[in-house]
């Protein structure tokens, strides 16, 4: 059994985005399917880069 509730992060890199709309970032695996602060979709979001 696994457990769903641990957190494999040392693996997973981080990306960042920013949404274009409010200026919300958010670090994620993925690109976000929504801003939770304004409620953009995916078509909002830049990927940030260093
Ligand atoms: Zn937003």
């Amino acid at each position: 059994m696994e457990e769903e509730e641990k957190t494999p992060e040392e693996d997973v890199e981080l990306k960042r985005y920013k949404c274009e709309k409010c200026g919300n970032v958010l670090e994620s695996e993925d690109e976000p399917d929504m801003c939770p602060r304004c409620g953009a979709g995916s078509e909002e979001f830049i990927e940030l880069k260093d």
